[in-house]
């Protein structure tokens, strides 16, 4: 039997809370809210498997502003408005996202948040600490800066958060934790989040969390039928124009599109600027300003495009896009699914759409089997790969004259098929080994080929038993 899904008033929050989560228009708590809240409103340490998309954030934040709350006080004096709760994040466009929940959330009890990251003016950040703050959410670089310049008092933090753990680990803001941790009380309530439970996070969490209680959390939507893949066949000289052709053509009106390194990313989108398809580049060289800029005006639809590297994109709240398009594959297949992990909202299909040519077809092959798919190709008419690219993305079916296609036949031999949808091509042996579906079933993209072991239980156990980690 099922437990009933309960209610927000169910999982005991304050009035205050319940009224800013109706504001919100949540109608129900999300799994790991479900799940997390009443554990952490008892003030045990949790160890949360989770990522972005889930609803962790309000997860963590809202029990935590209700411990908080008995310390909300109108007193113009600093001294009453000590740090009481820290949240770390890993990047800063997290950390400002963060905050912004936790004012959201936190509107109607009077507790004082405020987030410290680095690539701004400083002195703004130290006026908001000098008058006092309970909640401080921060990236570990420019939270220790404060502390070196003694704008920030951390002796009386009640709560500390982790949030994105792996990520923190990642990008080596492990010497920076530590020295953090030293300054915090050792009585303390731990809250620690990670999209992966490696063996690493594991041994942070075992010198960190105290008897945690373990909450894992299935991705949204990652890898369920929530997410249609497909893969397009190109030249690597076609790639520019194919997108810029499939951003007009296929109603794209807000789309992440993953470039590989930076002078890439901001290459493609001057071109793309170019050719008429409004378009920014976000990545680690961009200033602060420029990243929250490029990122409001993707998010208010003003553009429609935005070209990110893997690491920029990490921690924008940005996960309910309708399509991502990998311009280039991903060296590991796990970055894959974190990409892929944006694509989906709920109720109706992301889309995960990857421009591939011929060098890139064994990087295809380890995505497809670590995530246990194939994904079905489709030639769209104008970008056919040339006769290389093709034999090397269906290398199998290369000497089958019965697979072959006839001359300006939209087919092409193996398993790729005209996005037309005209009559389609037999799968290739090698590439398609699971059912064909047809794409009228699909008509706007096609839907991904299933294999019987594509259990989503089976791949978050995969994802979090050790997955390596993407720099
Ligand atoms: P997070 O995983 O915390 O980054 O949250 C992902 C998105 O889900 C955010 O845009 C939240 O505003 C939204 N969200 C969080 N909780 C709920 C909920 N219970 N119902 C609907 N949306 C939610």
């Amino acid at each position: 039997m099922t437990a009933p899904v309960p209610s927000f008033s169910d999982l005991g929050l304050l009035p205050e809370l319940l009224q800013a989560v109706a504001e919100k228009g949540y109608t129900e708590p999300s799994p790991i809210q479900a799940q997390a809240i009443p554990v952490i409103l008892q003030g045990l340490d949790v160890m949360g498997g989770a990522q972005t998309g889930t609803g962790k954030t309000a997860g963590f934040t809202l029990p935590l502003l209700q411990r908080l709350a008995p310390h909300a006080n109108t007193s113009a004096s600093p001294a009453r408005h000590p740090v009481r709760a820290l949240i770390l994040t890993p990047t800063r466009e997290l950390a400002a996202q963060v905050e912004e929940s936790v004012r959201g959330y936190g509107k109607h009890l009077g507790l004082r948040p405020a987030v410290v990251f680095g690539g701004v003016d400083i002195v703004p950040q130290i006026q908001a600490l000098r008058a006092g703050v309970e909640i401080l959410v921060a990236t570990p670089g420019r939270l220790l800066d404060h502390v070196q310049q003694k704008t920030v008092m951390l002796g009386q933090v009640e709560i500390l958060v982790l949030d994105e753990a792996d990520r923190m680990l990642d990008m080596g803001f492990m010497p920076d934790i530590r020295r953090i941790l030293a300054l915090l009380p050792a009585k303390r309530q731990n809250l620690l989040f990670s999209a992966t439970l490696s063996e690493e996070i594991k041994r942070l969490a075992d010198n960190l969390l105290h008897q945690p209680v373990l909450i894992e959390v299935a991705r949204r939507n990652a890898m369920t039928e929530l997410v249609s893949h497909e893969v397009h066949p190109v030249r690597r000289e076609r790639k520019r124009d194919l997108l810029a052709h499939l951003v007009r053509t296929q109603n794209l009106t807000q789309v992440l599109v993953f470039g590989g390194t930076r002078l890439g990313v901001n290459r493609l989108a001057y071109q793309l600027q170019r050719d008429g398809v409004h378009a920014a580049a976000i990545h680690g060289d961009k200033s602060q300003v420029e990243r929250m800029q490029a990122l409001a005006d993707f998010k208010s639809g003003k553009t429609p495009v935005l070209v990110a590297t893997d690491v920029a994109a990490r921690g924008l709240d940005i996960q309910e896009l309708p399509a991502v398009i990998n311009f280039e594959l991903p060296g590991a297949p796990e970055d894959y699914v974190h990409r892929i992990g944006r694509t989906g909202r709920a109720g109706s299909t992301g889309r995960a759409i990857s421009l591939v040519c011929a060098d890139e077809h064994e990087k295809l092959a380890a995505i497809e089997k670590f995530i246990k798919q194939r994904i079905p190709q489709i030639i769209i008419p104008g970008f056919e790969p040339d006769a290389s690219g093709v034999s090397a993305l269906m290398h199998t079916e290369r000497d089958r004259p019965d697979r072959r296609p006839e001359r300006g036949s939209s087919l092409t031999r193996g398993g790729a098929r005209s996005h037309a949808g005209k009559a389609p091509a037999k799968p290739a042996d090698a590439i398609f080994s699971a059912p064909y579906v047809p794409s009228s079933a699909v008509p706007a993209a096609a839907e991904p080929a299933r294999t019987g072991s594509q259990k989503p239980g089976r791949q978050l156990a995969a994802l979090l038993g050790g997955v390596r980690k993407s720099g």
